[in-house]
């Protein structure tokens, strides 16, 4: 009899895939780079949807030099 090995996972959130939840992966929750890195892209562009008003004052600045 072999003694059952306890390993907890998780589902990825990019590729929902089984995800073992081991302290050498340093990726997790994901299963590897590649999906945390494509989490974490599309937090930026959630972001970058957002109209700042940085944007409009560069704005305002270009049409100045564009009228003199
Ligand atoms: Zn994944």
């Amino acid at each position: 009899m072999s003694s059952p090995i306890n390993i907890l996972t998780v589902k990825c959130p990019t590729c929902k895939r089984q995800v073992a939840w081991l302290p050498e992966n340093e990726f997790k929750p994901f299963c590897c780079e590649r999906c945390r890195l494509i989490d974490l892209g599309e937090w930026i562009m959630e972001e970058k949807r957002i109209p700042g008003e940085a944007i409009d004052l560069d704005f305002e600045d270009n049409e100045d030099h564009f009228f003199q």
